[in-house]
Order: C-alpha cells, then sequence, then structure tokens
C-alpha cells in the first residue's frame, strides 16, 4: 500500500533518524582515538574518519529509500559497496505526524536536492571543541532550500563532562538534560523543532564569525557591524544555533569558503523561525543542483534586524565579493 504521506515528510523524517544516527558516528569515532585526518586543499581544510564514513551513512541510506534524489555531499569518496552496519532505515514518527505544508504536497522525488555536510566543523572537532560540530541534511526545491535537519552529536558535551566529575565523585547521577546529542528540524510554512527559540536582548550587537577561516575582509567586516562582542567558533551549523538561542545576533563571514551544504539546511531553520541568510550583497542564496558549491560571495544571516547588519556591509567588503 503506497503511504500516505507526501515525499518531503518522509524524507524530512527518515533525514532526521538518518542525521542521528550519522552523530552516533562522530562520536564513536572518537571515542575509538583513531582520526584519520586528512588534509583536502590545505590545512585549515581537513577530512577525518568521521566525515567520511558519517557521509557514506548519509548519502546510501537516502540513496537506497529514495533512489530518484539528488544527493550532494561535501566529500569526494571512492564509489564502493557501503557496509550494511552504517545504513539507518528508520523515520521520525514525530514528522510523519504533522501536515506537509499544501505549497509541497505535491513534491516528487526527483525534483528534490539534498546538500549533505557530513560533519560541520571538521577542524574544531580535531581540536576537541566538540560542541561546535553539527551534521547537516538541507533539502532544495526549484532552488529553494525549503526543509533541513541538524545533528548537534555533542549537545550538553558541557554538561555530560561535569556528570562524568560528578560520578567520579559518587555524586548524584545527572538527570535527562544531560543527554548527550539532539537533532534540530524544519519546513517552511511549518516551523522548526527541537530547540528553544530565544533572542539577543534588544539593542546587543553580537558577531559570530569564523574561528579557523580567518580574513582581513572577515575583520573589516566584523568591525564596521560596531559590535559589542565578537563570537569567533566553528561551523555554519553551529553559528546558527547561536543566532536562534539568543547567543549571537549576526553571523557574519565576507570570505569564499562555505558551500552550499554548509549553509542549505541552517538556513530552513533560520527561515522558518523568521530569521534571514543571504550572501553580504543580500542576494538570496541558490540550491538547485547545477550551482556552484561555494557560497563565493560570503554569509550574512541574522534571526532579527537584518537591515541594520546589511546596511554596515563596507563597500569595499562587497567589491572583493563577487557572487
Ligand atoms: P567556519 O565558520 O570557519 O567554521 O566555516 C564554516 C564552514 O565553511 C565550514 O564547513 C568550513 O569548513 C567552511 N569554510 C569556510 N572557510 C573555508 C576555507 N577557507 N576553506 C575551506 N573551508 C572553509
Ligand atoms: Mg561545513
Ligand atoms: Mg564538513
Amino acid at each position: 500500500m503506497a503511504s500516505s504521506h507526501t515525499v518531503l515528510m518522509r524524507l524530512v523524517a527518515s533525514a532526521y533518524s538518518i542525521a542521528q544516527k550519522a552523530g552516533t558516528i562522530v562520536r564513536r569515532v572518537i571515542a575509538e582515538g583513531d582520526l584519520g585526518i586528512v588534509q583536502k586543499t590545505c590545512a585549515t581544510d581537513l577530512q577525518t574518519k568521521a566525515d567520511r564514513l558519517a557521509q557514506m551513512s548519509i548519502c546510501s541510506s537516502l540513496a537506497r529509500k529514495f533512489p530518484k534524489l539528488t544527493i550532494i555531499g561535501e566529500e569526494d569518496l571512492p564509489c564502493e559497496e557501503v557496509d550494511q552496519e552504517l545504513i539507518e532505515d528508520g523515520q521520525w514518527e514525530e514528522i510523519l505526524q504533522q501536515p506537509c505544508p499544501s505549497q509541497y504536497s505535491a513534491i516528487k522525488e526527483e525534483d528534490l536536492v539534498v546538500w549533505v555536510d557530513p560533519l560541520d566543523g571538521t577542524k574544531e572537532y580535531t581540536e576537541g571543541l566538540l560542541d561546535n560540530v553539527t551534521v547537516l541534511i538541507g533539502i532544495a526545491y526549484e532552488g529553494k532550500a525549503i526543509a533541513g535537519v541538524i545533528n548537534q552529536p555533542y549537545y550538553n558535551y558541557q554538561n555530560n563532562e561535569k556528570q562524568n566529575l560528578r560520578e567520579r565523585k559518587n555524586e548524584a547521577k545527572a538527570g535527562p538534560d544531560a543527554v548527550l546529542g539532539r537533532t534540530i528540524w524544519g519546513v517552511l510554512g511549518l516551523g522548526a523543532f527541537g530547540f528553544q527559540l530565544k533572542e539577543v536582548p534588544a539593542g546587543k550587537h553580537i558577531i559570530t564569525t569564523t574561528r579557523s577561516h580567518n580574513s582581513k575582509l572577515v575583520t573589516d567586516c566584523v568591525t564596521a557591524m560596531n559590535p559589542d562582542d565578537v563570537l569567533r567558533v566553528g561551523g555554519a551549523g553551529n553559528k546558527i544555533i547561536q543566532l536562534i538561542e539568543g547567543k549571537a545576533s549576526a553571523y557574519v563571514f565576507a570570505s569564499p569558503g562555505c558551500k552550499k551544504w554548509d549553509t542549505c539546511a541552517p538556513e530552513v531553520i533560520l527561515h522558518a523561525v523568521g530569521g534571514k541568510l543571504t550572501d553580504i550583497h543580500g542576494n538570496a542564496l541558490q540550491y538547485n543542483k547545477e550551482v556552484k558549491h561555494m557560497n563565493s560571495a560570503g554569509v550574512l544571516a541574522t534571526l532579527r534586524n537584518y537591515d541594520y547588519y546589511a546596511s554596515r556591509v563596507p563597500e569595499s567588503v562587497k567589491n572583493a565579493l563577487v557572487p
């Protein structure tokens, strides 16, 4: 019997379970201790065993269930049979119970493009800044990012470290709030779930930007925002989480380097709660399968007050970043 659920909602429900599985792979590789680090283009552009295994798991699991999808993953991997142990077949029931926004109800599998960042924040992962890491699965239709899943494998990591200390001291065990990892998901027109929306206090300008891929252009642009504080952290997914949880008011990255798989899922989560993500000129990003992977004109994203930040991007910065 054919499923009564739409292709989009089935895909999001599967992507949720698949991102969770990828999160367990990311944790397992650390626990096993051999990261298998490979340099891609330079010393700050890395790939680990976790990036490779998580991508194999995500792309193979999606392709088995949805063979007509276009799936674009960050890592260049040889085509080989994937170990059955890496395949995730589950789907998150709570998502299937949600209504599909009517404008997406007739979408066919072959109309969707999935952008996969199996591990966002690899540089930070190799340095032990584990809560910077996310797994990103973004879904696009007619060039627009419409649904997305973010797994944060080490959410509550700090809490968990404390829990371990407490346990070593034979103190009480931590409560359920210390569960390691979480999954955030969203669909345009439906909303975003798995976190508590919070805003930075009114009038405060807290900028979040790159920690590992800085440049003069990035710093010039951040300085022009007249920030009260600047947070330098890893990962595009992580920075969008900071925006929706009231830790930062704008994500400013005036540089090429960030790719479509970095922005697709995070953009959906932000847009689903009324935020805005564009390049540094204010152009929307496109996610059709033929598009150039690089976000050459950088990223500007906010939950609120987008115009304040957009109006402060210096002309010199704009002129240096060609879309
Ligand atoms: P960051 O804010 O530095 O963590 O960057 C966000 C995402 O863009 C990560 O996936 C980075 O790997 C990627 N990225 C940004 N700049 C560069 C760069 N210069 N080279 C390679 N990847 C980059
Ligand atoms: Mg990334
Ligand atoms: Mg990555």
